[in-house]
């Protein structure tokens, strides 16, 4: 196995995981891409054309073998050509007393003065240690290939964002990726897979998520248990504790509250979330869930169900939403009503505007009626477009006033033996099914950038038509989310 940026970034993408490139590495099948990394490889491509296309005259370096590109590559940087596209790098490093290959394809090389720029085209708005370190290895990576093959450092180090802009990598010779690339490696050639916990969001987007699920499953693992958290689990298992019954055999809510786990950097004690845990890991345990108090519901003859679908800000220009659904409930119902973002330049606020229409009217219909959503995506998406769009009739405050966010109020009032408080796992608990084969947020945004593409305006409408369809049943399970927690007051 050759290493490379890719190695790096099965380590961290779509989540860090160290079990990831192991699995890779043994030929473990995996799911195919689903359709918003699909969509995300799509506008990377893009991204990184639009940025050759700036960039004027290129050599292109794409073509030929593995061995012909390292060739000519060299040759041409001896040369002084000024910019390659897609040039190829090799070199090898020692791990455990073995040669292995490292191999890098930057996206471009840019002359400046006696020496070269690397730059490479990400998607992302941030490239740190915080946010974005595999981007830092990946450039190191390149820096140190260039150096070995030309003899000088690269003049500088660079990414092109989301946004276009450019930022600097440091280059501190290569140390820390290389320092990666070999940690990795070692782990690989374990013989066995080593121990990483599962975790709702961690695995939400990985192929292998079915394989380690199920294995979770299996072995009835403590990180299924909602609430306990990566550091938790591992040092859980360390003390003999790996499953949600010997949890709860080897503490109480006084010596769980006092055990530590790691905490980035730190250590830190479990403190008041130890009685939850436990809780929970007796929910689990059981496959039973426990009402704690009667969920604490507004009283109201009719509801508004409210989700927004939205697109983050490095896929679109700018933080999108670009589905306003609203539904209301109760003794007199009313038909789904969806605001939805036209396609062009003022289409974001023609949304937000249509969406405080029909909020309007519904206020207008019935009152203060409450607007009831799932997890603060809707909140905080209000307080941005007031921002950004102003609110001179007062209706987007009303509407902010008249929130309840249906997930804090289902977790405070009962104990799930689920791993997950998502709306997609407890409208399962209401017996809520969907009709849809295909659904999710990621979904929403992959589909909803098909129809911004698309030229053919039917396949626009029947995409559009999928969007609203998925959303309204959101609202639909959130109304039956909401009928089973009153069944249970
Ligand atoms: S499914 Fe989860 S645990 Fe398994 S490899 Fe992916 S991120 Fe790691």
């Amino acid at each position: 196995m050759d290493l490379s940026a890719a190695t790096i970034y099965s380590h961290h993408c779509p989540s860090l995981c160290e079990l990831r490139p192991w699995l890779l590495a043994h030929g473990e099948p995996q799911a195919e891409p689903g359709a918003y990394q699909q969509v995300l490889v799509r506008l990377g491509q893009r991204h990184e054309s639009s940025h050759l296309a700036e960039l004027g005259d290129v050599t292109e370096l794409s073509e030929g073998t593995f061995e012909e590109r390292i060739d000519r590559t060299r040759e041409l940087i001896e040369l002084g050509e000024h910019t390659l596209y897609q040039p190829v790098f090799q070199s090898t490093i020692q791990i455990d007393g073995t040669d292995v290959r490292v191999v890098g394809i930057p996206d471009f090389l840019i002359r400046d003065g006696a020496g070269y720029r690397v730059r490479d085209c990400k998607l992302s708005l941030h490239a740190d240690e915080e946010h974005h370190p595999e981007i830092l290895r990946q450039l190191e990576i390149y820096g140190w290939l260039f150096e070995q093959t030309i003899g000088t450092p690269p003049i500088a180090l660079e990414v092109v964002l989301g946004d276009s802009s450019i930022v600097e990598v440091p280059y501190d010779g290569g140390d820390r990726a290389i320092r990666a690339l070999q940690e990795i490696k070692r782990t690989t050639l374990l013989d066995a897979p080593p121990y990483s916990p599962v975790g709702w969001s961690k695995c939400q987007a990985c192929g292998f998520r079915k394989r380690c699920w199920t294995e979770a499953e299996n072995r009835s693992d403590v990180a299924l248990v909602y609430g306990v958290d990566q550091g938790l689990v591992r040092a859980l298992r360390r003390d003999g504790a790996a499953t949600p019954e010997q949890l709860l055999d080897r503490f109480d809510e006084t010596t769980l509250a006092a055990f530590t786990r790691p905490w980035g950097s730190r250590s830190q004690r479990v403190g008041r979330k130890a009685g939850r845990i436990l809780e929970q890991a007796r929910a689990t345990a059981s496959n039973s869930m426990t009402v704690l108090f009667p969920p604490a519901l507004p009283v109201a003859d009719h509801y508004v169900m409210f989700d927004l679908e939205g697109v983050p800000p490095q896929l679109d220009e700018f933080d999108k939403v670009y589905l306003w659904g609203t539904q209301v409930f109760g003794a007199n119902s009313g038909e789904y009503q969806a605001a939805v973002a036209a396609f062009g330049p003022d289409g974001d606020r023609r949304g937000w505007l249509d969406f405080l229409e029909q909020s309007g009217a519904i206020f207008e219909a019935y009152g203060d009626i409450p607007f009831i959503h799932w997890h603060h995506y809707e909140t905080s998406k209000i307080r941005t477009y007031i921002e950004r769009y102003g609110d001179v009739s007062g209706l987007a405050q009303r509407v902010l006033r008249n929130c309840v966010d249906l997930l804090p109020v289902t977790r405070d009032a009962v104990v799930l033996p689920d791993p997950s408080y998502s709306l997609k796992v407890v409208e399962r608990r209401a017996d809520y099914r969907r009709t849809l084969d295909e659904y999710g947020g990621d979904w929403s945004i992959a589909r909803y950038i098909e129809a911004v593409e698309t030229d053919d305006e039917s396949d626009r409408e029947e995409i559009m038509q999928e969007i609203l369809d998925y959303n309204r049943e959101d609202l639909e399970a959130t109304w039956a989310v909401m009928g089973w927690l009153r069944s249970l007051a």
